[in-house]
């Protein structure tokens, strides 16, 4: 019992995704003498369920895989009842349950204990119990860090984790069971881009059709953004009509392929009663040693240009220099004056 409410304290004290789910495991771990403890995020691909290793686990065997709900029968069983649990026992003998976490009726992330001692009935009761006090610990960290129209980042949370979300980002997409060697080279291949994507004319579509519609357009904007980017990419709304992305991609190419994608499904899209709605992208790689506030401001450049050229454009911040279209550097220098 004392184990127990020490846990729930150490879970209710986190303010930080990454530390939350380091209390989470430390407790599962604990409480249930698990050999391994595991917190996969759900992934969704289209209509494919994965669940996807992301942050620290407990473990004293076996690496860890990336899999495909599809390969555990059992759980896709449980999550299409909404139960709290599952379970399988393996051919080699050793154990698996699954503790899905459940937010507002949507299967977000799911824990992964390798043979738990649960002999004593109460031991699944108190595993439940701390998933159940996680996830309503989740919830409410979410709420503080997402725009309540959207539902994606606000700009809030990207002020105070730039650096961490930059970093997030970079372990997401870095293959589990790399050599350090490998790890190197992966890095030195891997860029990170910031676009900034605001609505064109959007003051006309409240005036001609009311902010009512106005409100959905940036909600069905949001959902093209989660559908036109990975899931792990770093999403916001930074108020307003004006949107922000953070992108990983190896090559420049790959990231004006993707943001000019994403232009042009907004340009395709039929917003009902609204018709066309059409944006405008700035965007720059984000370099070394980058501050928010030198970043932002080249791709809100990026994005200025953009609007006096024609706007429903991609405009890269560091071509437009090298062109000489652009002349003015960000530096830190100029902070007051944001
Ligand atoms: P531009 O192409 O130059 O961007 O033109 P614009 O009309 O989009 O100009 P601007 O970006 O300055 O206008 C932003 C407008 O977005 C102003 C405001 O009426 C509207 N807006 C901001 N936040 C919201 C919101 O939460 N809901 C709705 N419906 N409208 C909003
Ligand atoms: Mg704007
Ligand atoms: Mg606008």
């Amino acid at each position: 019992m004392k184990a127990l409410l020490q846990h729930m304290t150490s879970i209710t004290r986190q303010r930080d995704h990454a530390l939350l789910d380091a209390a989470l495991i430390a407790a599962l771990a604990d409480l249930t003498a698990a050999s391994q403890v595991r917190k996969r995020e759900v992934l969704r691909i289209r209509d494919e369920i994965r669940l996807h290793v992301n942050s620290c686990e407990q473990s004293n065997d076996a690496p860890c895989r990336e899999k495909s709900i599809a390969l555990a029968p059992e759980l896709a069983a449980a999550l299409k009842r909404h139960q709290t649990s599952a379970q399988k026992i393996l051919p080699d003998g050793n154990h698996i349950l699954w503790l899905p976490v459940w937010l507002d009726g949507h299967f977000v992330a799911c824990l992964e204990l390798w043979n738990p001692a649960l002999s004593d009935h109460t031991t699944l009761e108190m595993a439940l119990a701390i998933t159940a006090i996680y996830a309503n610990h989740r919830s409410l960290l979410d709420y503080s860090q997402r725009d309540s129209l959207t539902d994606l980042l606000n700009r809030k949370t990207f002020d105070e984790n730039f650096s961490k979300i930059l970093r997030s980002l970079a372990q997401y997409d870095m293959p589990t069971g790399m050599q350090p060697e490998e790890r190197r080279h992966h890095d030195a291949n891997q860029n990170q881009w910031l676009a900034v994507i605001d609505i064109d004319f959007f003051k006309r579509v409240n005036d001609e059709f009311g902010h009512l519609y106005g409100d959905e357009v940036l909600l069905l904007l949001a959902n093209l953004i989660r559908t036109s980017f990975r899931p792990h990419d770093g999403l916001f709304r930074f108020g307003g009509e004006e949107f922000v992305i953070l992108l990983r991609a190896a090559a420049l190419e790959d990231a004006q392929r993707i943001f000019q994608r994403f232009r042009s499904n907004v340009e395709q899209h039929h917003f009902p009663q609204v018709g066309q709605v059409t944006v405008s992208i700035g965007f720059t790689r984000i370099g070394a040693n980058a501050t928010p506030v030198v970043v932002l401001g080249h791709a809100d450049l990026a994005l200025y240009h953009a609007k006096t050229h024609g706007r429903n454009q991609v405009c890269y911040y560091e071509t437009l220099v090298a062109d000489g279209q652009l002349k003015s550097e960000v530096s830190n220098d100029m902070v007051e004056f944001f």
